[in-house]
């Protein structure tokens, strides 16, 4: 059988093995016809497929817009193949190294919190441990989470959350009260737990009782700092109940494009502020995290904004911390985005390399975007505790003019300011 009719029958199945059921059928159609012109290798398929689907997903276009003209003569079929692969790349990339702009009015997409089902399961272990996302490679502050509840309602694109947890399946266990209630605690230690790592701290309210049982595991345990963070608007049953003042309640925050673009049935900025201001008027300590900051053509004028907005609605002594960080990728997470249908994102839309370990934005963006903010919050300088989540340690210095000489050090500093703030608001 003539080597032609071999690739012919072998393509199906290259085609599949490569994810070509990603994209439309008349793309798939389309690659399809190219293999058999060019003869592409099962790695140059899966290259090809994911560049259609980034196209797809930042609405550049299908790959057939973008496909190249490689002339016939003089070049032999390897060469054209080469020729051809590196002119769709260099387009690819040169989509990803322009700053990334946003539509006016974000691409409507089917996000919806109906696809949530809720179920109740019953855990043998309490879900505590170290941050996930924490690395020796990183400057970390060693924060402890507690997994309230398994899975998130919200859907923001660049989430590493999707990557641990599978399908619209979020898990309430009906044990969490009372093995909370159970853990000790060495009372001689002081502690920084957060939740929202799992799964959004506010959005699901007083459900299973998860809130009670946190606010009561506060109470009982005055050297626990326990850190609720999230992108909700949901803060009802934190003003209707007692709140122990070693509480903090912090806020992804966000510039509205990215929110309307990227993190879909979250709370608008509004809504998120207005809650944190309710919460800081009732004498909860607040704070604010910028992780991801994600770098567009419009990024620095709209986060001075928000930056501005929020020290012009907030005192600094109300406030314990300003985290900053940004698109950081393992690869199960990148597979994951380009593995949802008719996804519209641009958070892969950027300059990436490797970044200790993961996949990043270039140091110098880094270091623009974390400067740049911490500048721009100079007020807060002397009251607030400003940290960068999850980068290396090389960042520090040239972004805060300091740095700490181990994780050990920046989580006793972390620790020791949370603590003076949440003391000085009890005496407020
Ligand atoms: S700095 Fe960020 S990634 Fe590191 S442990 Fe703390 S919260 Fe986790």
């Amino acid at each position: 059988m003539p080597e032609s009719n071999l690739y012919e029958d072998k393509l199906p199945g290259l085609l599949q093995q490569t994810g070509s059921e990603r994209l439309s059928d008349e793309q798939q159609r389309f690659l399809s016809g190219q293999a058999q012109l060019f003869r592409f290798t099962q790695q140059e398929l899966k290259q090809l497929c994911d560049m259609a689907v980034d196209l797809a997903m930042w609405n550049a276009g299908t790959m057939e817009q973008v496909w190249p003209l490689v002339p016939n003569e003089g070049l032999g079929p390897k060469q054209r193949r080469q020729r051809l692969l590196q002119a769709v790349r260099t387009h690819w990339q040169t989509l990803r190294e322009q700053p990334t702009r946003y539509p006016e009015i974000p691409v409507s997409s089917s996000y919806s919190a109906e696809r949530i089902q809720r179920v109740n399961v019953e855990k043998d272990h309490l879900g505590l441990g170290w941050c996930p996302v924490a690395s020796t490679r990183t400057r970390c502050c060693n924060l402890m989470t507690l997994d309230a509840v398994e899975n998130c309602g919200f859907d923001c694109s660049y989430c590493s959350i999707q990557s641990f947890y599978h399908g619209d399946e979020v898990r309430f266990d009906s044990r969490f009260t009372e093995k909370l209630a159970r853990l000790e605690i060495d009372p001689d230690r002081f502690y920084h737990i957060g939740t929202g790592q799992s799964s959004d701290s506010l959005m699901w309210g007083n459900q299973a009782g998860i809130l009670d049982a946190l606010l009561n595991f506060a109470a009982q345990h005055p050297n626990v700092i326990l850190e609720l963070k999230t992108k909700s608007k949901n803060i009802n049953h934190l003003l209707k109940h007692e709140v122990p003042p070693n509480v903090l309640c912090t806020w992804s925050l966000n510039t509205p494009t990215l929110i309307a673009n990227e993190e879909h049935l979250t709370a608008s900025l509004d809504e998120r502020l207005r809650a944190a201001r309710r919460l800081a008027d009732k004498g909860i300590v607040v704070g604010f995290h910028f992780h991801p900051m994600i770098h567009y053509d419009h990024w620095r004028e709209d986060y001075g904004e928000l930056f501005q907005r929020l020290t012009g609605e907030f005192d600094a002594h109300e406030v314990a911390l300003v985290s900053l960080g940004t698109l950081t990728y393992i690869k199960p997470v990148i597979k994951q985005l380009r593995a949802r249908p008719g996804f519209q994102s641009r958070v892969l839309q950027m300059p990436m390399v490797e970044a200790d370990g993961k996949l990043s934005y270039p140091d110098e963006i880094k270091q623009e975007m974390f400067s740049f903010a911490y500048h721009t919050l100079e007020s807060w300088h002397d009251e607030v505790f400003f940290y960068l989540c999850m980068e290396n340690p090389r960042f520090w210095q040239p972004v805060f003019g300091f740095d700490y000489p181990s994780n050990e050090a920046f989580e006793t500093a972390m620790k020791e300011h949370y603590l003076a703030k949440i003391s000085a608001r009890r005496s407020d």
